[in-house]
């Protein structure tokens, strides 16, 4: 029985997701205590919830603690079962966060899997699923599975109502990863979506956006969705280079104009260029575990954030690997994940 004290380092949802992902992985049971421990509302939320139940499906796990508002949480795995699931969060909770819980286990399955998710498909501090489709799944995809994902519907807080479905082809073994140069950029885009929202707000949008990247109209595109799945607004500002591919989002809040929103996310692509490095802050914390599945793994990368450290640090509470960062030059950390 691994031992969490979820208090610990960042203290919020991902050191339950990661445990989930790994218990699975591993067959060894965990109990986590004070979960979510530093967060407002601390405990387990919908969204959390929805992860425990999903990852219990896949693997037959029996689990005490799970309720909304739980602070503490057992897992005791069974064997995972590749296959076709559906995952609902019920609110606008993010649906990739339920993606990134049970994606391991089912990277390393004896078959196929079909998922759907419904939930929030942008929702702030969670990986946009434009994210997970196109930077977090091709570098997966590098190192041996074959996962594809399609957004049927965009899913925003407050209504959520998104959808999305992955398919899965495992591979027995993931291959280690070295992901240390980003080369030359050869593609730059600022996308502004809006749906149920006027088209005026993302067309605002990319000129402000584009007010501080320079790339010009070229690069520049505002979308409108079908008002159904409003209301909602978001800016990806997306960077591919020869080695690496990048992409910043900002959801648009009510009461913050949209000028804000898309300078953030400028300022967001800016920094990263500036910094140098192949890698951005949520990739990093999100490379760790393939990289840890696969026995190996190095990239380059701007200083590791608290939720990167935190990650790192339930990652070997499970699997015999050490995770470690080195500074190498004004802006760039070179992070290593070894066998032990
Ligand atoms: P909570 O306790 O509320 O669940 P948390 O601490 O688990 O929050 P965050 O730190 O907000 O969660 O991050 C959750 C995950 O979402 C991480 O894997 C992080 O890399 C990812 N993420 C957050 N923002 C972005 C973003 N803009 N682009 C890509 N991924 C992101």
């Amino acid at each position: 029985m691994v031992l969490i004290d979820g208090s610990e380092g960042e203290g919020g949802g991902q050191v339950l997701r990661s445990s989930l992902a790994l218990s699975m992985l591993t067959g060894a049971p965990f109990t986590l205590a004070n979960v979510r421990a530093r967060r407002e509302k601390p405990g387990l939320q919908r969204q959390h919830l929805t992860a425990v139940r999903a990852a219990a499906e896949v693997c037959s796990a029996r689990v005490e603690g799970d309720a909304v508002g739980s602070r503490q949480v057992s897992f005791y795995p069974g064997p995972v079962r590749a296959g076709s699931y559906v995952f609902r969060v019920g609110t606008a909770g993010s649906a990739t966060l339920v993606l990134q819980t049970v994606l391991p286990a089912l990277l390393c399955a004896d078959g196929p899997s079909e998922l759907t998710l419904e939930g929030g498909t942008h929702n702030p501090m969670a990986p946009p699923f434009d994210f997970v489709d196109r930077v977090f799944l091709p570098w997966v995809n590098r190192m041996g599975p074959t996962v594809t994902a399609t957004l049927a519907r965009s899913g925003f807080y407050p209504a959520g109502g998104g959808r999305f479905t992955v398919s899965v082809a495992p591979s027995p073994r993931l291959a280690p990863l070295a992901v240390m140069t980003r080369g030359a950029v050869c593609e730059r885009r600022v996308v502004a979506r809006v749906a149920g929202l006027a088209w005026a707000i993302a067309d605002r949008e990319v000129k402000a956006a584009d007010a501080l990247l320079g790339w010009g109209e070229g690069c520049l595109r505002a979308e409108s969705l079908p008002k159904d799945q409003g209301p909602g607004n978001v800016v990806l500002v997306e960077v591919g280079c020869e080695g690496a591919r990048e992409l910043f989002v900002a959801t648009g809040e009510r009461g913050v104009r949209a000028e804000t929103v898309a300078e953030r996310v400028a300022k967001e692509a800016l920094d990263w260029l500036d910094a140098d490095v192949p890698v951005g802050e949520h990739l990093a914390d999100q490379l760790l575990l393939p990289m840890a599945l696969a026995g190996a793994g190095r990239f380059v990368t701007v200083e590791p954030s608290q939720h990167t450290v935190t990650n790192a640090r339930v990652i070997e509470r499970f699997l015999p690997v050490s995770i470690g960062w080195e500074a190498k030059g004004a802006r760039a950390w070179e992070v290593t994940v070894r066998a032990r």
